[in-house]
């Protein structure tokens, strides 16, 4: 039996009554072997005696006590116990708050086993959180370590304590082995159920810290092999015929623009030709910073592969970058002879029948929209290469959905939130990363700016200078209208303040609840340059490319996280312009926001601010990652054990390559392991 395999429900455990039962499924424990997978997070330390004097108020008290006395005192309005204790170190008092009836259990003289903070205050060392057992329950063993497992609802300590304990007994006699015996023997593991028992209940920090380890490789082992054995799947789709990729109207291209591409985009432009030309489907991510030019380098992709005879698709995530990716692919690809279409949920009636007509006959050769793109209705003639941009906003699931839309899909990533390696390689399987480093030529460090709330009148005063030159300005607020729980600026209410701000000068608001038709005009006024100023909410994140605005105004900074900050930021400096940001926070700051201002100010690249993000944050908020359910690890972590993990996903690469079919002996508990109860899903995995 393997331990996924004990399908009883939780709830025939003694204790676990309706209440607790809710509350385990919704941790996901619905399973007495979900149960036994719920992981301690840490221990408690019963089993190191420290006595009053040793713990000194700063660490807990763990030691036998003799009741010597007792006394009470009022608490609300109520008679409450007092028991004094001795630990032949000091005396005690015990503050018994809703416990007085510990005082016909245990007399003067009794002994207990008491864990518990004490505190010395007002003359006295005196404690009210406190666990104790009579000594005479257990004479001979002196305290555990104890589990501490992540709770949720109802539940506490005890009940899972007694739960897990109950399944330990009487459910896994027989429980089977899931990692090959030459590698539990390389690494000296102990059998599959003592390392759960010692898991769950150690009987000294050593067994803990052994089982933990034991089990961590086991959970990275296991994703690495779902991972490694896509990869194969992949790897053994060949394409029928020619991938035909077509280079010849390449450099029509790069004539007609005004700028030379840079080194980075040349470099990985001929990166995707080379994965174009093998056999096998593309799977490649670039990272590159806000303004880099990774769309460009989308576009001539998509170009060469649609001159090479099969379709292409670019998804954004929102209507707005998905529009405008669409309108500058139309002004560059367009005069080249392509036909491009843009796809996105409003696209209704008629016209969606039409154009869904046109990608199904391959009359639209490069099409651009939000996840419409892979909406059930619509079929393309022969999607050869799709393209996600800003792809940490979708979810693996949407990845694949896309991908699933043609045979042997190219697939291009594309993000400026870089990720840690050993995330893409978990989240991505067999990823290949591309980096545009280089930015385009003449790009200027946008000035960072901190205003204080109440200063901003200096902050509009240079506004107004910058606008008399030419230039455009962004103004966002974290909220699109005024809420009556928080007193923060709204976009609305400061899009009609702006307007007297800034007499004569043309604005526009732009924000998600603003139709779709009424938003693509004003987004271009803005980008013709007939609207000066444009008010919005973080709507305009991600994208948008208006290179002749130089002024990004952030009020309320302290509201958005360090990635939203930099991409805002990044819709400035798009030229050789000078451009400026300025974060105007408000007076109650959190050292959290803080912190993220700070590091604003002095960085500008975008890798820097991701590592600080991560720090700041921790890895379970990777967007995109935790979205695709990959951080539900039960016991690993994939930044701590990112060495574990290497060697997990070496280990599985040598399995594989000496028995891709997991047949020899050793090996075949893997296969039934998938077969019978599968630690991964794996539809999580695929992503092409
Ligand atoms: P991102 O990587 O943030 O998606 P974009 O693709 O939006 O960046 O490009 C930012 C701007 O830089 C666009 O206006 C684009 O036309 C311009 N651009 C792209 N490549 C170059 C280059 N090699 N030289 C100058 N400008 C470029
Ligand atoms: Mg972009």
């Amino acid at each position: 039996m393997f331990l996924g395999e004990l399908q009883q429900p939780v709830n025939r455990l003694k204790g676990i009554g309706p209440n607790h039962h809710k509350s385990l499924s919704a941790l996901g424990i619905l399973t007495v072997g979900q149960l036994l997978s719920h992981f301690p997070l840490r221990y408690e330390d019963h089993q190191t005696k420290r006595t009053i004097l040793q713990a000194a108020g700063t660490e807990a008290v763990n030691t036998v006590m003799t009741v010597v006395g007792r006394d009470s005192f009022y608490w609300k309005g109520k008679q409450t116990l007092k028991l004094f204790v001795e630990d032949g170190s000091a005396r005690g008092t015990l503050l018994c708050y809703h416990r007085n009836f510990l005082g016909n259990k245990y007399p003067d003289g009794s002994q207990i086993f008491l864990h518990g903070h004490f505190q010395y205050k007002f003359g006295e060392w005196s404690c009210a959180d406190f666990e104790f057992e009579p000594v005479s329950a257990r004479p001979d063993v002196f305290g555990k370590l104890l589990p501490v497992y992540p709770l949720g609802g109802s539940l506490n300590q005890n009940v899972l304590r007694k739960a897990v304990d109950q399944a330990l007994r009487e459910y896994t006699p027989g429980l089977k082995e899931e990692l090959p015996s030459s590698l539990r023997d390389r690494f000296s593991f102990p059998d599959r159920l003592s390392a759960l028992k010692a898991v769950h209940i150690p009987r000294n920090p050593g067994e803990a810290a052994e089982s933990r380890s034991y089990f961590i490789y086991e959970e990275l082992f296991h994703l690495q092999l779902a991972v490694g054995r896509n990869a194969l799947k992949e790897r053994s789709v060949i394409r029928s015929g020619s991938s035909g990729i077509n280079r010849e109207l390449e450099s029509a291209l790069r004539d007609a623009l005004p700028f030379k591409l840079t080194e980075d985009q040349d470099k990985v432009l001929d990166e995707i030709a080379a994965d174009l030309e093998t056999g096998r489907p593309m799977n490649r991510l670039i990272q590159g910073d806000v303004g880099s030019g990774k769309t460009l380098v989308a576009f001539i992709a998509a170009l060469n592969v649609i001159r090479g005879g099969r379709q292409a698709a670019l998804m954004a995530p929102t209507e707005l970058l998905a529009r405008q990716h669409a309108e500058s692919a139309a002004r560059l690809l367009e005069p080249l002879g392509l036909s491009i279409a843009y796809l996105s949920g409003n696209t209704q009636g008629e016209g969606r029948r039409h154009l869904l007509k046109q990608l199904k006959s391959g009359n639209v050769d490069f099409v651009i929209g939000t996840h419409a793109l892979f909406s059930e209705d619509v079929e393309y003639r022969d999607l050869g290469l799709a393209v996600i941009d800003e792809q940490h906003r979708f979810g693996v699931a949407q990845r694949q959905a896309l991908a699933e839309k043609g045979k042997c899909v190219d697939l291009l990533y594309m993000t400026a939130t870089p990720i840690p390696r050993t995330m893409a390689m978990t989240a991505f399987g067999d990823l290949d990363v591309s980096s545009i480093k280089t930015m385009p030529a003449g790009r200027k460090v946008i000035e960072t700016h901190l205003t204080r709330e109440g200063n901003e009148e200096k902050v509009y005063n240079f506004v107004t200078g910058e606008l008399n030159k030419g230039r455009q300005a962004y103004f966002v607020y974290p909220l699109i209208e005024q809420s009556e729980k928080i007193d923060l600026k709204d976009a609305e209410n400061m899009y009609a303040h702006l307007q007297k701000v800034f007499p004569g000068r043309t604005l526009a608001l732009i924000h998600s609840r603003i139709p779709d038709d009424e938003k693509k005009s004003r987004m271009e006024g803005f980008s013709r340059g007939d609207t000066d100023i444009l008010v919005a909410t973080s709507v305009v994140e991600v994208g948008v490319d208006v290179p002749n605005a130089t002024i990004m105004v952030i009020e309320h900074a302290e509201r958005f996280g360090l990635s939203a900050l930099h991409q805002l930021r990044g819709r400035v400096g798009r030229s050789d312009l000078q451009s400026y940001a300025f974060l105007i926070y408000g007076s109650k700051l959190t050292d959290d926001g803080k912190q993220r201002l700070k590091i604003m100010m002095e960085n500008s690249d975008g890798f820097v601010i991701a590592e600080e993000d991560l720090k700041l944050r921790g890895p379970g908020e990777i967007a995109g990652v935790r979205q695709s359910g990959y951080m539900k690890f039960r016991i690993a972590d994939m930044i701590r054990d990112s060495d574990v993990l290497m060697q997990a996903r070496s280990d599985v690469l040598a399995i594989l390559e000496a028995d891709p079919g997991l047949e020899q002996e050793d090996h075949r508990i893997l296969d039934e392991l998938w077969r019978a109860a599968p630690p991964f899903s794996e539809t999580l995995i695929r992503t092409g």
